[in-house]
């Protein structure tokens, strides 16, 4: 839910309700969310919002009863079903406030099925704030018209990771020395995929010799100049989308 008003003049408000949405429900929203609604975007009863639960997909609401901190929504009508994401998942390792908002907005905005913070010899950060991380998914699925919230995991030690790994998923491990052509690593890799992104200080030798002893891995590179980790991130997300994803 953006600061400002950021719906296109003519589009409706969109809104993520935590709670399974039914024809002909009432939804009562939250001090925030009805802020929003009244105060910011000067909405009045009978205009109409979309909602969706990420469970059953978006609903056309009406705003049926404006409250001193609350407001209620009557549900109208279906508009679409939840939406299957690509297969994608962002592994990264959690880099400086403010850039890991960002790279969560994007790995959503752009499509990414799940995100997890991987825990690296040279994160930076030693905890996220996953409640913070997840109000930045909602806000961008609520902008990108998305009907499905990316799974957001909680942070894994690397090692963890690799060792749990998933035996059909390939992971597109992001190298920027050694990495090879992303485009035919996408052609000889079809099926679940991820992308993994390193922290701004990078692997260690021991993490990237770990990383590339998976047998899924296909260690891929993003040009011959050294990214930013969020940079990195929407980089292959962006190739991975274009070449195995749903921008076809
Ligand atoms: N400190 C590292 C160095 O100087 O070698 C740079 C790390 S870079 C800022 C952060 C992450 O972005 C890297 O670990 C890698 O995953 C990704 N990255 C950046 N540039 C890349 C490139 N040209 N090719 C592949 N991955 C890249």
């Amino acid at each position: 839910m953006p600061a400002t008003p950021a719906w296109p003049p003519g589009s409706l408000p969109r809104l993520f309700v935590d709670t399974a949405l039914e024809e002909e429900g009432e939804i009562v929203i939250d001090s925030a969310q009805a802020n929003y609604l009244v105060r910011v975007l000067r909405l009045k009863a009978g205009a109409q919002v979309k909602l969706f639960d990420d469970r059953t997909g978006e609903w056309l609401a009406e705003l049926a009863h404006i409250g001193k901190r609350d407001a209620i929504l009557r549900v109208e009508g279906h508009l679409r079903a939840r939406e299957e994401s690509p297969d994608l998942w962002l592994c990264f390792a959690p880099i400086k406030k403010g850039r890991i908002d960002w790279l969560v907005e994007k790995g959503c905005e752009l499509g990414a099925r799940r995100i997890m913070p991987v825990k690296t010899q040279r994160t930076q950060i030693g905890k996220v704030k996953h409640d913070k991380l997840r109000a930045y998914c909602i806000e961008a699925a609520e902008q990108c018209e998305r009907t499905a919230l990316p799974e957001l995991a909680n942070m894994v030690p690397l090692d963890t990771m690799l060792k749990d790994w998933p035996e059909d998923r390939t992971l597109f491990y992001a190298a920027e020395r050694g990495g090879g052509s992303f485009r035919k690593a996408l052609v000889e890799n079809d099926g679940p995929a991820a992308v993994l992104i390193g922290p701004e200080g990078g692997f260690t030798e021991e993490e990237d010799e770990a990383i590339r002893a998976l047998r899924q891995t296909a260690p891929i590179s993003l040009g011959p100049r050294i990214l930013r980790a969020d940079t990195a991130a929407v980089a292959a997300i962006s190739l991975w989308m274009a070449g195995r994803g749903d921008w076809n």
